[in-house]
């Protein structure tokens, strides 16, 4: 999509493009000291290490416009491994509904990037229906604690996460929405247990995380006791809109146009196959509108808005159409994508493919299922009812 930049934006684009390769990785390098050092240099360009974070927090104020150059640069750059869960998921729930003291306690660390965060939410029983978690919070008597029992599943980084932020039961009276409590607590202690889950690509990023009478301080309570549902809730719409990866898809996309070009097919190559192309144009077509969906989101949120339900869309088109150019990738390399482990065959984008294709299964059942991404677009964008539901 071509969007009209000002000379102000260009000049943006620049800097942004010479950061980038003025702190760019050098092979060598100590990766986990050139990782600090790179969010370290962007906090000094003024938020650029937080830049989705409003002002009064650090983040850069960026008009919607820079945000979607940001991106699209991004996409294209080295940058370093950097999980969700601390500056983009529970950071704007602390900094919406967490008092000063958690604010001042907990933001430091998650922008320094020393901490790592994982996401305790699903539960064996508790998934798409995330209201019926069990994990259980009882209070101690002299009030000063939680004493948090149960089990959550699928916790992806678990096994290297220092803390986790998490949805308990402290009651169990009312709906089902109702008597959940967010808490925040330190994962390496006693009364926790990780187990692996080794997934069908083959990857070990998710686990089950077990409580046994883990004593959480009151202080580590976001808000009101009862009241994580609201929380919750949005912190699953700024989930959505980070998983959609529109600027990643564009340049994966790309990449995909020049690989066909390298498949022999006839006398010409994979990208000349009339059947191929159509598909590839399709599947841009449906990038290009989801990149102005993406724009939409921006507007919002550099308005200072929550995302909205067009966090769904962008979640289910977004993942969709990542799935899609995995999908064409393997059928791009044919054949030389069946051997596991990166086997030498064939052309090098088959290699290691298979895992990945199997890994982007998962894209449309994280951050909320699909099913359930469509039921609250039908509810919350198309205003459609189910007939006689109150739900
Ligand atoms: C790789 C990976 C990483 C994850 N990381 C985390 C994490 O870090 N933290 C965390 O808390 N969770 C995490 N999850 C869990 C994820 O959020 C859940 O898997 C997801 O919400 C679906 O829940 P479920 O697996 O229990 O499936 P279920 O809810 O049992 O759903 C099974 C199927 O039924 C469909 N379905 C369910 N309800 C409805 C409905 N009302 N209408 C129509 N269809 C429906 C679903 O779409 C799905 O196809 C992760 C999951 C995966 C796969």
């Amino acid at each position: 999509m071509d969007i009209e930049l000002s000379a102000d934006d260009l000049k943006f684009r620049d800097e942004v493009r010479e950061f980038f390769q003025s702190h760019d990785y050098k092979p060598g390098e100590d990766y986990a000291k050139w990782r600090l050092d790179w969010f370290k240099a962007a906090r000094e360009k003024g938020g650029w290490d937080v830049p989705k974070w409003p002002q009064e927090f650090g983040g850069p104020g960026w008009s919607p416009t820079q945000h979607y150059i940001w991106e699209q640069e991004t996409a294209r750059a080295n940058l370093p491994w950097d999980l969700p869960f601390g500056v983009g998921m529970v950071a704007p729930i602390i900094m919406t509904y967490g008092s000063k003291e958690q604010q001042e306690r907990f933001l430091p660390d998650i922008r320094a990037r020393s901490v790592n965060w994982c996401q305790g939410y699903s539960e064996p029983g508790a998934g798409s229906d995330l209201a019926s978690l069990k994990t259980k919070a009882e209070l101690t008597e002299d009030g000063k604690h939680y004493v948090v029992n149960g089990s959550k599943i699928w916790t992806t980084m678990a096994h290297i996460a220092d803390w986790i932020f998490c949805l308990t039961r402290t009651d169990s009276s009312g709906k089902k929405q109702e008597g959940i409590t967010f808490l925040l607590f330190p994962m390496k202690q006693e009364g926790i247990e990780v187990k692996p889950i080794i997934t069908l690509g083959g990857s070990h990023t998710v686990n089950t995380v077990h409580f046994t009478d883990v004593k959480v301080p009151v202080e580590n309570r976001i808000g009101e006791e009862g009241k994580g549902w609201t929380y919750a809730k949005g912190l699953l719409a700024h989930e959505r809109t980070g998983l959609a990866g529109v600027s990643r898809s564009l340049v994966a996309l790309e990449k995909l146009k020049h690989q066909a070009g390298t498949v022999k097919r006839g006398n010409g190559s994979l990208f000349d196959d009339p059947s191929f192309r159509g598909k590839l144009a399709k599947l841009e077509v449906d990038l290009q509108a989801l990149e102005f969906t993406e724009l939409r989101s921006l507007a919002r949120a550099a308005s200072g808005q929550q995302p909205g339900p067009e966090s769904s869309i962008l979640k289910l088109k977004g993942t969709e159409i990542q799935q899609r150019i995995a999908h064409l990738t393997m059928e791009a390399a044919g054949p030389h994508m069946a051997p596991w482990g990166g086997v030498n065959a064939g052309p090098k984008f088959a290699r290691g493919g298979t895992q990945s294709y199997l890994g982007s299964r998962a894209y449309t059942i994280y951050g909320g299922a699909s099913e359930v991404q469509k039921d609250i677009i039908a509810k919350n964008v198309l205003g459609i009812r189910s007939q006689g539901g109150s739900n």
